[in-house]
């Protein structure tokens, strides 16, 4: 079992020490994952702190660990995308889609944006940028990709097309899906992706990781009963993995 993207420093909660690193650790040994990987957000990429990281993974014998990053993709950002992805010697690149017209959809304090728009076409401008986040080939991963559900903002009308359209896209560009049980904690309450979007992904043959967004140790691997018989249930029989942007595969 993996859990590929979860945050340490989260947002500015802790340190990235070698001793809080492995505090995760800890709790990825007792829920059975093997393989787990630090993504921070890249907003926070100046607080990553490698040699503890690289303590962390000499010292971490029951998990193995790996280094990525969520950038969060904004059309127009790719100089800071590209600064920030290639900033450090990661594993694998998580790009992740948190805004519509750079201004996030996933702040619980001020969701004032789903007054501002039409549900739909915010849907459809939220999966427009997660087509161009795939098909931009900066990206390994495609972290939770219908995190625009989060608070139960639904369209009036069936989006089934745009997010076939997307599931298209994301076939067409090869970028591993991240099977996100952050969802389970939201408002939603379900994990990203959903059943119908991950059915659309495994027709087509995208690979997914697993993964809990953890922003503190004990949301590691939180969700996964669920989000394993979600997997399991769909067709999946394995993960993808990487180590140094090679891909690899584990049996669930
Ligand atoms: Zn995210
Ligand atoms: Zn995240």
């Amino acid at each position: 079992m993996i859990d590929y993207h979860l945050h340490v420093i989260a947002h500015g909660e802790r340190p990235m020490t070698t001793e809080n690193i492995l505090e995760y650790c800890e709790v990825a040994k007792a829920r059975g994952v093997r393989q787990m990987g630090i993504t921070e957000h890249d907003r926070y990429l100046d607080e990553i702190d490698l040699a503890a990281f690289q303590e962390a993974r000499e010292l971490s014998h029951d998990v193995e660990l790996r280094l990525g990053i969520e950038i969060d993709f904004v059309p127009g950002a790719e100089e800071r995308m590209d600064h920030d992805a290639s900033a450090l010697p990661y594993d694998y690149v998580i790009g992740s889609v948190h805004r519509v017209d750079n201004e996030e959809v996933d702040r619980a304090t001020d969701q004032r944006i789903y007054d501002r728009y039409e549900t739909y076409d915010l849907y459809e401008a939220y999966y427009a940028n997660v087509r161009k986040a795939a098909l931009s080939g900066r990206f390994e991963i495609l972290g939770h990709p219908d995190l625009i559900k989060i608070f139960r903002h639904f369209p009036d009308r069936d989006i089934t097309p745009v997010l076939q359209e997307t599931a298209d896209a994301v076939a067409e560009s090869g970028v591993v899906v991240d099977v996100n049980a952050a969802g389970l904690r939201k408002p939603v309450g379900e994990v990203y992706p959903g059943r119908n979007f991950l059915e659309m992904f495994y027709s087509r043959g995208v690979p997914i990781v697993l993964s809990s967004d953890a922003h503190a140790p004990d949301q590691v691997a939180a969700g996964y009963d669920t989000s394993l018989k979600l997997v399991h249930d769909v067709g999946y029989r394995e993960v993808a993995t990487f180590r140094n942007h090679e891909r690899g595969s584990l049996p669930l």
